[in-house]
């Protein structure tokens, strides 16, 4: 089959990126296959494009919501009409009269939690699945550090869909992580397609500074000398939303903040803003990013290190997938060593909310009790996977399921300690970081790249972005105007 001459037809691009090919052609030979490719290079069309070509249909599991929308969007606006996401957007009537007609989609988009819910799955089971997509794959692993205890169940869900040919996607998976994928998706003769996680277009650099002003000031020489468009990775909402009122008053124009504390109609307007580049520079926690289609980002900046190689590794992707020269910039100092620790403890549930929370459940109480012990949603998750794996509906002992689920919670906190470790270690060493991040993905740094690192000499004071204009020419309504206004103004 002339694989390109289909993808002219449907994209209309003229030829395929690299690992495209072969993944849509292992896909079509019915083989399941688990394929990594770097942020940015197109993992949607591996699916999308052998959709058009198979009779039935594809069901394509994404982990956030925010990320399938914008799937189904995209879709859509390509002209695609078959498209639908299945998630907790969907207001209840649209989801029945949805999933009385889900025959009428090609592609199906769903959340690993609505995906075992009664009805769904009894729609599905009527369906002729020929595709099942696993996005982010990496989530299904315990040995990620992105894991959603809901992929595990992806591995049942495949065998009552009729055993579809199976694509598991991921732009970071270490050798461990990816053999995990292929035992909980019950992949046993798959193929891997591993490319690269190298970006040579953009130069590595971390700057020690010595307290939060310093970092400050080399933030705002640094922003004022590029331009932008740019990211600044904060892990703080609060820090994220002070600093862009900072530079603001500080001569910068066109910043804005956004994170996952704001109103999502505010998001979305911020997003807009910076993709059609009537803003500069957005700074943000890591809820910004996925699913954000900008070609000509030019820096990231970590004012924040993230807690692991694989985030920073997804962060820094996002700069310069147009191809040409893009920076990534960590600011950190010995202070910053702290506030990721508490970021990973804080993620996942404290004794006592492990006790209220047994109680709670053995009651039958476990919706009432997100309030009551102040659970967020990842801690939720965690319990009551956890709970309800070890009790399997059945009798249990009080105690021993506590210490069990305490146990569980202390190894994931083990597990992301280390993680973290890496990462500084990455950030203290003083070895070609290229090198070490390659390392990390069992792969070796051959090619000489002058703009690799810090320590192979390169520095980003030597790099230059094209100047950049904002472009003022507003069609928006102007509520949207003034409600930016606002924003920027806090
Ligand atoms: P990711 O790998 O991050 O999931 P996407 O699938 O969202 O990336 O694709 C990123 C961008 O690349 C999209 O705008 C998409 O339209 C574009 N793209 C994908 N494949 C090609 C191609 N063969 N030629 C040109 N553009 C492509």
């Amino acid at each position: 089959m002339n694989l390109s001459l289909e993808l002219k037809k449907r994209f209309g691009y003229s030829s395929f990126r690299k690992g495209q090919e072969d993944i849509i052609r292992s896909v079509l030979n019915q083989q399941d296959t688990v394929a990594m490719l770097p942020t940015g290079t197109g993992k949607s069309l591996c699916y999308q494009l052998p959709g058009y070509l198979l009779d039935g249909h594809v069901l394509i599991i994404s982990p956030l919501l925010s990320l399938m929308q914008d799937q189904v969007e995209q879709m859509k606006v390509m002209g695609e009409k078959r498209v639908i996401a299945l998630n907790s957007f969907l207001p209840f009537t649209e989801r029945r009269t949805a999933l009385e007609q889900l025959h009428k989609y090609k592609f199906i988009f769903i959340s690993p939690e609505m995906v075992m819910n009664k009805s769904v799955l009894t729609s599905l089971m009527t369906l002729k699945i020929e595709l099942f997509v696993i996005d982010e794959a990496h989530c299904i692993s315990q040995w990620g550090p992105d894991f959603r205890p809901d992929y595990l169940k992806l591995g049942e869900l495949k065998g009552k869909i009729g055993n579809p040919t199976t694509l598991a996607l991921t732009a970071t998976a270490t050798e461990e992580v990816r053999e995990d994928i292929q035992e909980v998706l019950q992949m046993e003769h798959a193929v891997e397609m591993v490319y690269s996680v190298d970006r040579g277009n953009i130069g590595l650099f971390v700057e020690k500074v010595s307290g939060q002003n310093d970092k400050l000031n080399s933030l705002l020489e640094y922003v004022s000398a590029w331009g932008g468009p740019g990211i600044v990775y904060f892990s703080s909402k609060r820090m994220a939303e002070d600093v862009a009122l900072w530079l603001s008053e500080n001569g910068v124009s066109g910043v804005a903040h956004y994170h996952g504390g704001m109103e999502q109609e505010e998001r979305i307007l911020i997003q807009q803003q910076f993709l059609s580049g009537k803003l500069r520079m957005i700074c943000a926690t890591s809820a910004f990013g996925m699913g954000v289609n900008k070609e000509d980002i030019r820096f990231v900046i970590h004012f924040h290190f993230p807690s692991s190689i694989e985030a920073f590794l997804q962060e820094i992707g996002r700069a310069g997938r147009d191809g040409n020269n893009s920076v990534s910039v960590v600011l950190y100092s010995e202070q910053d060593l702290s506030l990721p620790l508490q970021l990973i403890q804080s993620e996942l549930p404290e004794d006592d909310q492990i006790h209220g929370f047994i109680e709670g459940w053995t009651k039958g109480h476990s919706k009432d009790l997100i309030q009551q012990l102040q659970l967020t949603d990842v801690q939720y998750r965690f319990l009551t996977y956890y709970t309800e794996e070890l009790t399997g509906g059945r009798g249990h002992n009080q105690d021993r399921l506590l210490e069990k689920v305490k146990q569980i919670r202390n190894n994931r906190l083990q597990y992301k300690k280390e993680k973290l470790n890496t990462m500084v270690h990455w950030l203290k060493d003083g070895t070609c970081r290229r090198q070490k991040l390659l390392h990390y993905f069992n792969e070796r740094h051959e090619e000489e790249n002058p703009f690799c690192c810090d320590v192979c000499g390169y520095s980003p004071k030597e790099f230059k972005s094209e100047s950049f204009t904002l472009n003022s020419q507003d069609q928006e309504p102007a509520n949207w105007e003034k409600r930016l206004e606002k924003l920027l103004l806090g």
